[in-house]
Protein backbone atom coordinates (compact mmCIF):
# COMPACT_ATOMS: atom_id res chain seq x y z
CA UNK A 1 0.00 0.00 0.00
CA UNK A 2 1.17 3.45 -0.90
CA UNK A 3 0.18 6.10 0.66
CA UNK A 4 1.59 9.92 0.01
CA UNK A 5 -0.51 11.49 2.07
CA UNK A 6 1.63 10.50 5.56
CA UNK A 7 4.97 11.02 3.88
CA UNK A 8 7.73 11.94 6.41
CA UNK A 9 7.06 15.74 6.68
CA UNK A 10 3.38 15.39 7.67
CA UNK A 11 4.47 12.78 10.27
CA UNK A 12 7.20 15.44 11.57
CA UNK A 13 4.26 17.94 11.35
CA UNK A 14 1.82 16.15 13.33
CA UNK A 15 4.88 14.49 15.81
CA UNK A 16 5.56 17.78 16.39
CA UNK A 17 2.53 19.71 17.22
CA UNK A 18 0.30 16.70 18.67
CA UNK A 19 3.03 13.83 19.93
CA UNK A 20 4.56 14.06 23.35
CA UNK A 21 8.00 14.97 22.86
CA UNK A 22 9.97 12.68 20.79
CA UNK A 23 13.47 14.71 20.54
CA UNK A 24 15.92 12.00 19.78
CA UNK A 25 17.19 12.26 22.97
CA UNK A 26 13.95 11.30 24.57
CA UNK A 27 13.01 7.59 25.03
CA UNK A 28 11.86 6.39 22.12
CA UNK A 29 12.79 9.96 20.41
CA UNK A 30 12.60 10.34 16.95
CA UNK A 31 10.42 8.06 15.55
CA UNK A 32 9.23 9.93 13.20
CA UNK A 33 12.00 10.02 11.00
CA UNK A 34 12.04 6.04 10.21
CA UNK A 35 9.68 4.25 8.17
CA UNK A 36 5.97 4.90 8.79
CA UNK A 37 4.10 1.50 8.76
CA UNK A 38 1.12 1.30 6.69
CA UNK A 39 0.33 -2.59 6.60
CA UNK A 40 1.68 -5.74 7.59
CA UNK A 41 0.82 -9.82 6.51
CA UNK A 42 3.02 -12.54 8.14
CA UNK A 43 6.30 -11.50 8.18
CA UNK A 44 6.76 -8.81 6.17
CA UNK A 45 5.53 -4.82 7.12
CA UNK A 46 5.28 -2.61 4.66
CA UNK A 47 5.71 1.56 4.99
CA UNK A 48 3.89 3.77 3.63
CA UNK A 49 6.34 3.95 0.60
CA UNK A 50 5.45 0.80 -0.25
CA UNK A 51 8.50 -0.68 0.93
CA UNK A 52 8.21 -3.95 2.46
CA UNK A 53 10.21 -5.28 5.56
CA UNK A 54 11.07 -8.46 6.92
CA UNK A 55 9.52 -8.30 10.67
CA UNK A 56 12.22 -9.60 12.71
CA UNK A 57 10.72 -7.84 16.23
CA UNK A 58 7.67 -9.49 15.58
CA UNK A 59 6.16 -5.99 15.63
CA UNK A 60 6.33 -5.36 19.38
CA UNK A 61 6.49 -9.36 19.65
CA UNK A 62 3.02 -9.34 19.50
CA UNK A 63 3.07 -10.68 16.16
CA UNK A 64 4.83 -14.44 16.93
CA UNK A 65 2.26 -15.84 14.77
CA UNK A 66 2.31 -13.57 11.82
CA UNK A 67 0.88 -10.47 11.30
CA UNK A 68 -2.79 -11.15 10.68
CA UNK A 69 -2.67 -15.04 11.36
CA UNK A 70 -5.81 -15.85 9.13
CA UNK A 71 -7.00 -18.23 11.83
CA UNK A 72 -6.86 -15.42 14.47
CA UNK A 73 -8.65 -12.57 12.13
CA UNK A 74 -11.25 -15.46 10.85
CA UNK A 75 -12.11 -15.29 15.21
CA UNK A 76 -11.93 -11.81 15.14
CA UNK A 77 -14.43 -11.03 12.61
CA UNK A 78 -16.63 -13.60 13.75
CA UNK A 79 -16.61 -11.28 17.13
CA UNK A 80 -17.34 -8.48 15.56
CA UNK A 81 -20.92 -10.26 14.22
CA UNK A 82 -21.63 -11.07 17.50
CA UNK A 83 -19.86 -9.74 20.61
CA UNK A 84 -17.08 -7.55 21.17
CA UNK A 85 -16.74 -6.44 24.22
CA UNK A 86 -18.34 -7.70 27.63
CA UNK A 87 -18.96 -7.38 31.66
CA UNK A 88 -16.45 -8.76 33.58
CA UNK A 89 -18.64 -9.57 35.97
CA UNK A 90 -20.96 -11.90 33.73
CA UNK A 91 -18.72 -14.95 32.14
CA UNK A 92 -19.06 -15.42 28.37
CA UNK A 93 -18.56 -18.21 25.88
CA UNK A 94 -15.02 -17.36 24.43
CA UNK A 95 -13.98 -16.07 28.26
CA UNK A 96 -14.96 -19.81 29.39
CA UNK A 97 -13.35 -21.60 26.42
CA UNK A 98 -9.84 -19.56 27.05
CA UNK A 99 -9.52 -20.38 30.46
CA UNK A 100 -10.24 -24.47 29.51
CA UNK A 101 -7.68 -24.38 26.08
CA UNK A 102 -5.23 -22.61 28.41
CA UNK A 103 -5.72 -24.64 31.47
CA UNK A 104 -5.47 -27.30 29.41
CA UNK A 105 -2.14 -26.51 27.80
CA UNK A 106 -0.49 -25.97 30.80
CA UNK A 107 2.37 -28.15 33.02
CA UNK A 108 0.71 -29.33 36.19
CA UNK A 109 0.71 -27.85 38.78
CA UNK A 110 -0.23 -25.03 36.93
CA UNK A 111 -4.27 -24.96 36.28
CA UNK A 112 -5.69 -21.82 37.06
CA UNK A 113 -6.12 -18.41 35.31
CA UNK A 114 -6.99 -14.89 35.12
CA UNK A 115 -7.03 -12.28 32.21
CA UNK A 116 -5.73 -9.12 31.56
CA UNK A 117 -5.08 -6.45 29.22
CA UNK A 118 -0.83 -6.03 28.78
CA UNK A 119 2.02 -7.61 29.74
CA UNK A 120 2.53 -5.08 32.91
CA UNK A 121 -1.07 -6.27 34.37
CA UNK A 122 0.41 -9.38 34.48
CA UNK A 123 3.49 -8.43 36.34
CA UNK A 124 1.59 -6.09 38.57
CA UNK A 125 -1.23 -9.31 39.60
CA UNK A 126 1.60 -11.78 39.94
CA UNK A 127 3.23 -9.92 42.23
CA UNK A 128 -0.09 -9.21 44.50
CA UNK A 129 -0.73 -12.75 44.43
CA UNK A 130 2.18 -14.30 45.62
CA UNK A 131 2.02 -11.30 48.30
CA UNK A 132 -1.19 -12.44 49.36
CA UNK A 133 -0.66 -16.30 49.03
CA UNK A 134 2.93 -15.86 50.95
CA UNK A 135 2.26 -13.36 53.53
CA UNK A 136 5.34 -11.92 52.17
CA UNK A 137 6.19 -8.15 50.10
CA UNK A 138 9.85 -8.52 49.16
CA UNK A 139 10.14 -9.82 45.79
CA UNK A 140 13.46 -10.14 43.73
CA UNK A 141 14.19 -9.54 40.01
CA UNK A 142 17.34 -9.94 37.90
CA UNK A 143 19.33 -6.86 37.15
CA UNK A 144 19.03 -6.86 33.42
CA UNK A 145 15.23 -8.05 33.56
CA UNK A 146 12.43 -6.46 32.03
CA UNK A 147 9.27 -6.84 33.18
CA UNK A 148 6.71 -4.01 32.10
CA UNK A 149 6.60 -0.27 31.91
CA UNK A 150 3.12 0.64 33.93
CA UNK A 151 4.78 3.50 36.84
CA UNK A 152 4.93 1.05 39.87
CA UNK A 153 5.32 -2.05 40.18
CA UNK A 154 6.39 -3.50 37.12
CA UNK A 155 8.47 -0.48 36.17
CA UNK A 156 10.48 -1.17 39.80
CA UNK A 157 11.28 -4.67 38.50
CA UNK A 158 12.62 -3.48 35.42
CA UNK A 159 15.82 -3.41 35.99
CA UNK A 160 17.08 -2.94 32.67
CA UNK A 161 15.47 0.02 32.31
CA UNK A 162 17.05 3.00 35.04
CA UNK A 163 15.13 2.79 37.43
CA UNK A 164 16.11 6.78 38.26
CA UNK A 165 13.87 7.44 35.21
CA UNK A 166 10.60 6.35 37.22
CA UNK A 167 8.54 8.94 39.19
CA UNK A 168 9.10 6.58 42.38
CA UNK A 169 10.05 2.92 43.22
CA UNK A 170 7.62 0.39 44.50
CA UNK A 171 9.26 -0.77 48.50
CA UNK A 172 10.07 -4.11 48.57
CA UNK A 173 11.76 -4.28 44.81
CA UNK A 174 15.13 -5.16 44.22
CA UNK A 175 17.99 -6.91 41.89
CA UNK A 176 19.30 -10.21 42.30
CA UNK A 177 22.75 -10.61 39.52
CA UNK A 178 21.93 -11.94 36.00
CA UNK A 179 23.80 -15.04 35.36
CA UNK A 180 25.08 -13.79 32.27
CA UNK A 181 27.79 -15.92 31.88
CA UNK A 182 29.65 -14.34 28.52
CA UNK A 183 30.08 -11.18 30.67
CA UNK A 184 30.20 -12.88 33.87
CA UNK A 185 29.18 -10.47 36.95
CA UNK A 186 31.48 -11.96 39.05
CA UNK A 187 34.15 -12.45 36.98
CA UNK A 188 33.94 -16.26 37.55
CA UNK A 189 33.16 -19.29 35.20
CA UNK A 190 30.65 -21.56 34.70
CA UNK A 191 30.09 -24.58 36.10
CA UNK A 192 33.06 -24.08 38.60
CA UNK A 193 31.70 -20.77 39.92
CA UNK A 194 28.84 -22.95 41.15
CA UNK A 195 26.36 -20.08 41.00
CA UNK A 196 28.47 -17.56 42.84
CA UNK A 197 26.69 -14.49 41.50
CA UNK A 198 22.77 -16.31 42.77
CA UNK A 199 24.72 -17.14 46.42
CA UNK A 200 26.45 -13.52 46.29
CA UNK A 201 23.01 -11.85 45.82
CA UNK A 202 21.05 -13.87 47.73
CA UNK A 203 23.22 -13.29 50.78
CA UNK A 204 22.69 -9.35 50.29
CA UNK A 205 18.97 -9.95 49.62
CA UNK A 206 18.73 -11.63 52.68
CA UNK A 207 20.43 -8.56 54.39
CA UNK A 208 18.35 -6.34 52.68
CA UNK A 209 14.93 -7.84 52.87
CA UNK A 210 12.61 -4.93 54.53
CA UNK A 211 9.66 -7.76 55.27
CA UNK A 212 8.97 -11.11 54.64
CA UNK A 213 9.86 -11.90 51.26
CA UNK A 214 7.44 -13.13 48.75
CA UNK A 215 8.86 -14.25 45.51
CA UNK A 216 11.62 -13.89 42.83
CA UNK A 217 10.40 -12.90 39.43
CA UNK A 218 12.14 -13.94 36.31
CA UNK A 219 12.24 -14.07 32.23
CA UNK A 220 13.23 -17.82 31.68
CA UNK A 221 15.43 -16.35 28.82
CA UNK A 222 16.29 -12.05 29.57
CA UNK A 223 15.22 -10.55 26.72
CA UNK A 224 15.08 -7.06 26.35
CA UNK A 225 18.39 -7.55 28.77
CA UNK A 226 20.35 -8.40 26.10
CA UNK A 227 18.57 -12.43 25.11
CA UNK A 228 20.51 -13.59 28.32
CA UNK A 229 20.15 -17.84 28.48
CA UNK A 230 20.86 -18.77 32.38
CA UNK A 231 23.40 -21.63 32.44
CA UNK A 232 21.82 -25.08 33.22
CA UNK A 233 21.05 -25.58 36.49
CA UNK A 234 20.65 -21.73 37.36
CA UNK A 235 16.39 -22.06 37.83
CA UNK A 236 16.44 -25.08 39.95
CA UNK A 237 19.10 -23.42 42.07
CA UNK A 238 16.57 -20.41 42.32
CA UNK A 239 14.08 -23.00 42.93
CA UNK A 240 15.81 -24.08 45.96
CA UNK A 241 16.62 -20.76 47.30
CA UNK A 242 12.35 -19.45 47.15
CA UNK A 243 11.57 -22.76 48.97
CA UNK A 244 14.29 -22.50 51.50
CA UNK A 245 12.41 -18.92 52.16
CA UNK A 246 9.18 -19.50 51.31
CA UNK A 247 9.23 -17.43 48.28
CA UNK A 248 7.36 -18.39 45.00
CA UNK A 249 8.57 -18.45 41.62
CA UNK A 250 7.14 -16.33 39.17
CA UNK A 251 8.39 -16.29 35.22
CA UNK A 252 7.24 -14.01 32.97
CA UNK A 253 7.00 -15.81 29.56
CA UNK A 254 5.43 -12.57 27.91
CA UNK A 255 8.54 -13.13 25.29
CA UNK A 256 9.28 -16.98 25.94
CA UNK A 257 5.77 -18.72 26.26
CA UNK A 258 3.66 -20.21 23.72
CA UNK A 259 5.80 -21.93 21.20
CA UNK A 260 8.55 -19.30 20.83
CA UNK A 261 11.60 -21.40 22.31
CA UNK A 262 10.61 -24.58 20.80
CA UNK A 263 8.89 -25.63 23.76
CA UNK A 264 5.45 -24.68 24.83
CA UNK A 265 6.88 -22.98 28.02
CA UNK A 266 10.02 -21.77 28.18
CA UNK A 267 10.48 -22.78 31.55
CA UNK A 268 10.53 -26.54 29.77
CA UNK A 269 13.89 -26.20 29.13
CA UNK A 270 14.96 -25.77 32.67
CA UNK A 271 13.00 -28.70 34.86
CA UNK A 272 11.17 -25.97 37.22
CA UNK A 273 7.78 -25.48 36.60
CA UNK A 274 7.10 -21.71 38.45
CA UNK A 275 4.74 -21.30 40.86
CA UNK A 276 3.03 -18.40 39.04
CA UNK A 277 3.17 -17.62 34.93
CA UNK A 278 2.78 -14.83 33.42
CA UNK A 279 1.67 -14.54 29.74
CA UNK A 280 1.03 -11.49 27.43
CA UNK A 281 2.50 -10.50 24.20
CA UNK A 282 1.18 -13.29 21.33
CA UNK A 283 -1.27 -14.93 23.21
CA UNK A 284 -3.82 -13.13 21.71
CA UNK A 285 -2.08 -13.43 18.45
CA UNK A 286 -1.86 -9.42 17.65
CA UNK A 287 -4.31 -8.66 20.37
CA UNK A 288 -3.88 -7.55 23.92
CA UNK A 289 -4.99 -10.23 26.09
CA UNK A 290 -2.94 -11.23 28.62
CA UNK A 291 -2.68 -13.79 31.43
CA UNK A 292 -1.77 -14.89 35.11
CA UNK A 293 -1.43 -18.97 35.65
CA UNK A 294 -0.88 -20.50 38.95
CA UNK A 295 -1.47 -23.62 40.70
CA UNK A 296 -5.17 -24.21 42.47
CA UNK A 297 -3.69 -24.18 46.19
CA UNK A 298 -1.89 -20.68 45.22
CA UNK A 299 -5.05 -19.01 43.76
CA UNK A 300 -7.28 -20.57 46.68
CA UNK A 301 -4.60 -18.95 49.82
CA UNK A 302 -4.51 -15.65 47.66
CA UNK A 303 -8.26 -15.07 47.03
CA UNK A 304 -8.78 -15.93 50.69
CA UNK A 305 -6.47 -12.84 51.95
CA UNK A 306 -8.16 -11.18 49.51
CA UNK A 307 -6.39 -11.21 45.88
CA UNK A 308 -8.63 -10.05 42.74
CA UNK A 309 -7.18 -8.55 39.49
CA UNK A 310 -8.88 -7.24 36.87
CA UNK A 311 -9.25 -4.58 33.92
CA UNK A 312 -12.33 -3.01 32.06
CA UNK A 313 -11.48 -5.01 28.78
CA UNK A 314 -9.56 -8.09 30.30
CA UNK A 315 -12.79 -10.37 29.50
CA UNK A 316 -13.92 -9.16 26.09
CA UNK A 317 -15.29 -11.59 23.80
CA UNK A 318 -13.24 -10.43 20.87
CA UNK A 319 -9.77 -10.43 23.09
CA UNK A 320 -10.59 -14.10 24.56
CA UNK A 321 -11.82 -15.54 21.03
CA UNK A 322 -8.20 -14.16 19.50
CA UNK A 323 -6.60 -16.40 22.20
CA UNK A 324 -8.30 -19.87 21.59
CA UNK A 325 -7.55 -18.95 18.01
CA UNK A 326 -4.05 -18.41 18.91
CA UNK A 327 -3.78 -21.15 20.94
CA UNK A 328 -4.98 -23.55 18.20
CA UNK A 329 -2.59 -22.27 15.93
CA UNK A 330 0.22 -22.69 18.18
CA UNK A 331 -1.41 -26.16 18.74
CA UNK A 332 -2.38 -27.06 15.56
CA UNK A 333 0.63 -25.72 13.36
CA UNK A 334 2.88 -26.93 15.72
CA UNK A 335 5.03 -23.75 15.78
CA UNK A 336 6.89 -24.26 18.78
CA UNK A 337 8.07 -27.01 16.39
CA UNK A 338 8.22 -25.02 13.80
CA UNK A 339 10.72 -22.15 16.24
CA UNK A 340 13.15 -24.87 16.86
CA UNK A 341 13.89 -25.22 13.17
CA UNK A 342 13.97 -21.64 12.87
CA UNK A 343 16.68 -21.43 15.37
CA UNK A 344 18.65 -24.66 14.00
CA UNK A 345 18.81 -22.79 10.62
CA UNK A 346 19.71 -19.49 11.99
CA UNK A 347 22.24 -21.17 14.41
CA UNK A 348 23.92 -22.51 11.86
CA UNK A 349 24.37 -20.07 9.35
CA UNK A 350 25.48 -17.02 11.95
CA UNK A 351 28.14 -19.69 13.07
CA UNK A 352 29.21 -19.78 10.28
CA UNK A 353 29.24 -15.96 9.56
CA UNK A 354 31.00 -15.62 12.92
CA UNK A 355 34.10 -17.33 11.40
CA UNK A 356 33.79 -14.62 8.91
CA UNK A 357 33.74 -12.11 11.35
CA UNK A 358 35.27 -11.47 14.92
CA UNK A 359 33.05 -8.98 15.30
CA UNK A 360 30.56 -11.56 16.14
CA UNK A 361 31.50 -12.70 20.00
CA UNK A 362 28.29 -14.66 21.08
CA UNK A 363 25.40 -16.45 19.48
CA UNK A 364 23.17 -16.93 21.98
CA UNK A 365 18.81 -17.72 22.41
CA UNK A 366 16.42 -20.40 21.85
CA UNK A 367 13.73 -20.74 18.93
CA UNK A 368 12.74 -16.95 17.05
CA UNK A 369 14.34 -15.36 20.47
CA UNK A 370 17.63 -15.29 19.12
CA UNK A 371 20.49 -12.59 20.18
CA UNK A 372 23.84 -12.30 18.64
CA UNK A 373 26.39 -9.99 20.70
CA UNK A 374 29.02 -7.55 18.50
CA UNK A 375 32.37 -6.86 20.20
CA UNK A 376 35.30 -5.32 18.85
CA UNK A 377 37.44 -7.64 20.35
CA UNK A 378 36.20 -11.04 21.81
CA UNK A 379 39.42 -11.39 23.79
CA UNK A 380 38.24 -8.22 26.35
CA UNK A 381 34.47 -8.46 24.56
CA UNK A 382 34.34 -4.51 24.37
CA UNK A 383 30.82 -3.64 23.15
CA UNK A 384 30.60 -2.96 19.25
CA UNK A 385 28.23 -0.51 20.19
CA UNK A 386 29.19 1.74 16.39
CA UNK A 387 29.42 -1.20 14.63
CA UNK A 388 25.48 -2.51 16.04
CA UNK A 389 24.60 0.38 15.02
CA UNK A 390 26.01 0.34 11.42
CA UNK A 391 24.48 -3.05 11.49
CA UNK A 392 20.97 -2.09 12.49
CA UNK A 393 20.87 0.76 10.20
CA UNK A 394 21.70 -1.01 6.89
CA UNK A 395 19.53 -3.87 7.53
CA UNK A 396 16.55 -1.56 7.57
CA UNK A 397 17.68 0.00 4.64
CA UNK A 398 18.00 -3.23 3.14
CA UNK A 399 14.79 -4.59 4.25
CA UNK A 400 14.90 -6.46 7.41
CA UNK A 401 14.13 -5.14 10.72
CA UNK A 402 15.52 -6.07 13.89
CA UNK A 403 16.53 -4.27 17.67
CA UNK A 404 19.48 -3.38 19.34
CA UNK A 405 19.71 -4.62 22.64
CA UNK A 406 22.44 -4.34 25.51
CA UNK A 407 23.20 -6.41 28.84
CA UNK A 408 23.80 -2.99 30.85
CA UNK A 409 24.79 0.46 30.67
CA UNK A 410 26.79 1.44 28.19
CA UNK A 411 26.04 -1.06 26.14
CA UNK A 412 23.83 -1.75 22.87
CA UNK A 413 25.31 -4.24 21.16
CA UNK A 414 23.45 -7.43 20.82
CA UNK A 415 21.64 -7.53 17.44
CA UNK A 416 18.25 -9.27 18.76
CA UNK A 417 16.45 -11.34 15.90
CA UNK A 418 12.80 -12.23 17.15
CA UNK A 419 10.72 -13.60 13.49
CA UNK A 420 7.53 -14.50 13.85
CA UNK A 421 7.28 -18.66 14.24
CA UNK A 422 5.62 -18.60 10.60
CA UNK A 423 8.83 -17.36 8.65
CA UNK A 424 9.16 -19.50 5.63
CA UNK A 425 12.91 -21.03 4.58
CA UNK A 426 13.18 -18.37 2.19
CA UNK A 427 12.31 -15.51 4.46
CA UNK A 428 15.33 -16.80 7.28
CA UNK A 429 17.86 -16.92 4.30
CA UNK A 430 16.84 -13.17 3.06
CA UNK A 431 17.23 -11.92 6.48
CA UNK A 432 20.24 -14.15 6.85
CA UNK A 433 21.83 -12.98 3.75
CA UNK A 434 20.78 -9.09 4.28
CA UNK A 435 22.44 -9.01 7.35
CA UNK A 436 25.56 -10.92 6.13
CA UNK A 437 26.43 -7.95 3.89
CA UNK A 438 25.34 -5.77 6.83
CA UNK A 439 27.61 -6.85 8.74
CA UNK A 440 30.44 -6.65 5.94
CA UNK A 441 29.71 -2.68 5.41
CA UNK A 442 30.37 -2.54 9.76
CA UNK A 443 33.99 -4.61 9.90
CA UNK A 444 34.52 -2.30 6.09
CA UNK A 445 34.17 -5.00 3.99
CA UNK A 446 32.26 -5.09 0.47
CA UNK A 447 29.06 -6.02 1.34
CA UNK A 448 28.09 -9.54 -1.24
CA UNK A 449 31.76 -10.81 -0.62
CA UNK A 450 30.73 -13.36 1.67
CA UNK A 451 28.39 -15.63 1.39
CA UNK A 452 25.39 -14.10 0.02
CA UNK A 453 22.59 -15.97 -1.36
CA UNK A 454 24.20 -19.01 -0.38
CA UNK A 455 22.98 -19.79 3.19
CA UNK A 456 23.84 -23.36 3.87
CA UNK A 457 20.75 -25.65 4.82
CA UNK A 458 21.32 -27.48 8.09
CA UNK A 459 20.41 -30.88 8.91
CA UNK A 460 16.68 -30.75 10.75
N1 LIG B 1 7.39 -8.68 30.38
C1 LIG B 1 8.32 -8.78 29.41
C2 LIG B 1 9.31 -9.91 29.46
C3 LIG B 1 8.34 -7.84 28.37
O1 LIG B 1 9.27 -7.93 27.43
C4 LIG B 1 7.38 -6.80 28.37
C5 LIG B 1 7.35 -5.74 27.28
N2 LIG B 1 8.44 -5.60 26.52
C6 LIG B 1 6.44 -6.76 29.38
C7 LIG B 1 6.46 -7.72 30.38
C8 LIG B 1 5.39 -5.69 29.41
O2 LIG B 1 4.40 -5.92 28.49
P1 LIG B 1 3.39 -4.75 28.04
O3 LIG B 1 4.22 -3.75 27.28
O4 LIG B 1 2.38 -5.47 27.22
O5 LIG B 1 2.83 -4.17 29.27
Amino acid sequence: MHDDAMDQARAQEIANRWMMPTEESSYMGGLEKRPILASASGSTVVDTQGKEYLDFQSGQMGAALGHRHPRVMAAVRKATETFVHASNIMLNVPRLELHERLGKLLVPPLQKSLFLVTGSDTIEASVDLARKATGGLDILGLHDGLHGSTSYISRSLSFAWKRQQHASIAPGTSAILTPHCYQCPVASSFPKCEFLCLKASLELADANFTSRPAAVIAEPILSAGGVIVPPPGYFQAVRRACEERGMLLIFDEAQTGLGKTGQMFGFQHEGVVPDIMALSKHFGGGVPISAVCTTAEIAKRAVASGFFATRSHAADPMLCAAGVASIDAIVEEDLAGRAARIELRMKSALAEMAKRYELIGDIRGRGVLLGLELVTDREQKTPANKEAAVVENRCLEAGLILQLRGTGPGRKNVLRFVPPMTTTDAEIDRALSILDDALAVAVGRSPGVGMRGAVPTPAR
